[in-house]
């Protein structure tokens, strides 16, 4: 059999991270290409929810996730003025329904167990794509620096303003929602135990806004994460540092709880929200694209990470069960992924604010469609170390349109 085809990542977050590991367990040779000068995603919070634990386990990562993560037990949601109970949802029975743990972690930790399985021979910091050269010979990736590299392969998880997306589709700017998000860490050893709830999690409802809360690293660290209908664009990027004061402005007439957390902020960042239309423009030939270069959600659908995760898994056994032509597996990639007809969460911008509208009957109407939409207990079931002919790669997704490579 001929070598494998080698396989270029541009883009060194959360998706393009798994997606490297992934291929490289399944035998690759890959190389990750980041723009900045030190792996990011400080700062905050994110949840993982069981069918992306199961994808990430699948990959060979479950122990990793389990030394860095905390697992949710439940979360409540409280009115932002009052402190009245809303909703509580159980989340300690993910793993016996699941098969997995809903996990929360600090960004920097889930980075970190990422980057620990790649190893750094493979990691270009430093690199920031600028286009791509379609030659006979294969792609070459060209970089601000003037370095320039060859593979087989382009995936591009450069994020939601993907530089491979431009090179595939021009111009194609996302769009600003109208809402914003502030977030900031907390000592979590200055509050009371019970100051977010039974399950160190509390989500705060509010009128066109909502705060989450929750706790980080055994309870050390509290993670406010906010979003709130902005008039003014605000600029994206973790690390755009904000005014706790500013912050504060955001939120009048706290309940005291919330205002108590509010209080504690010393330092805080902010970010726009942007979203695309979306789109079944995914990739061509040999070049794809994953995560939220391909499919960005907004946050408030807790899915854009978890989706960039199964999107690792199933393009990296795609490719492993089509070793000598990669431009059908990555064809099986996008026929798998991509939905048949447009599900309300991949459309980011009449979404943005529903979290804000999530209790009473039109809440109720929502928990029983994610019901009808819950992962079978059987995915995820392939390792990268089974044949992807016996076990599939894509077995998890009520939305997928085929389960197997060889359903092709
Ligand atoms: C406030 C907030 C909270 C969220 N919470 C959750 C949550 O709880 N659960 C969840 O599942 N999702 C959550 N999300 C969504 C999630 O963060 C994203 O969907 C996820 O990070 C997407 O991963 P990605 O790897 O596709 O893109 P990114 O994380 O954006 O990574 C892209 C990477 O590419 C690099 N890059 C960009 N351009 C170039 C270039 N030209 N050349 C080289 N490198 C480049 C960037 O520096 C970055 O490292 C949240 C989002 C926000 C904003």
């Amino acid at each position: 059999m001929a070598a494998l085809p080698t396989i270029a990542v541009v883009g060194g977050g959360l998706g393009g991270l798994a997606t490297a590991v992934a291929l490289a367990r399944a035998g690759f040779e890959v190389d990750v290409f980041e723009r900045a000068a030190a792996l990011g995603e400080v700062g905050a919070g994110i949840n993982i929810s069981p069918q992306a634990t199961k994808a990430l386990s699948a990959i060979g990562l479950g122990d990793a996730l389990a030394t860095v993560g905390t697992t949710v037990t439940g979360q409540i949601q409280r009115s932002m003025y009052t402190g009245e109970l809303l909703v509580e949802t159980a989340l300690g029975v993910a793993g016996a329904r699941f098969g997995a743990p809903y996990y929360v972690f600090h960004r920097a930790d889930l980075l970190g167990a990422l980057a620990g399985a790649l190893g750094t021979a493979r990691l270009h910091l430093e690199h920031r794509c600028t286009g791509l050269d379609e030659g006979p010979s294969g792609l070459t990736v060209e970089f601000a620096n003037g370095a320039r590299h060859r593979a087989d392969v382009v995936v591009g998880a450069d994020g939601i303003h993907s530089q491979v997306r431009r090179y595939l589709q021009g111009t194609d700017e996302p769009t600003f929602t109208g809402q914003m998000v502030w977030r900031a860490l907390l000592d979590g050893t200055t509050y009371p135990r019970d100051v977010l709830g039974p399950h160190g999690f509390c989500g705060w409802i509010g009128k066109g806004s909502h705060i989450m809360s929750y706790i980080l690293r055994g309870g050390s660290i509290i993670n406010l994460t906010t979003q709130s209908d902005a008039d003014e664009w605000v600029e994206e990027g973790w690390s755009t540092p904000g005014e706790p004061h500013d912050m504060r402005s955001y939120f009048p007439g706290a309940a005291p709880a919330l205002q108590s957390l509010l209080d504690g902020v010393t330092a805080c960042s902010k970010w726009g929200l942007f979203g695309r239309a979306p789109s079944h423009e995914w990739g061509r030939g040999r070049i794809q694209l994953i995560g939220d270069a391909a499919h960005p959600m907004l946050r408030n659908a807790g899915q854009g990470a978890a989706q960039a995760f199964e999107d690792a898994y199933v393009l990296a056994r795609w490719l492993q069960a089509h070793p000598d032509d990669p431009e059908a597996g990555l064809a099986g990639f996008r026929h798998v992924r991509i939905p048949e007809r447009t599900p309300s969460s991949a459309s980011p911008l009449p979404t943005a604010s529903s979290c804000t509208r999530a209790t009473g009957r039109s809440g109720r109407r929502r928990s029983r469609h994610v019901r009808r939409r819950e992962t079978p207990r059987s995915a995820w079931a392939g390792s990268m170390a089974t044949s992807p002919r016996s076990s599939g790669p894509c077995a998890a997704s009520t939305r997928c349109r085929s389960t197997r490579p060889s359903d092709l």
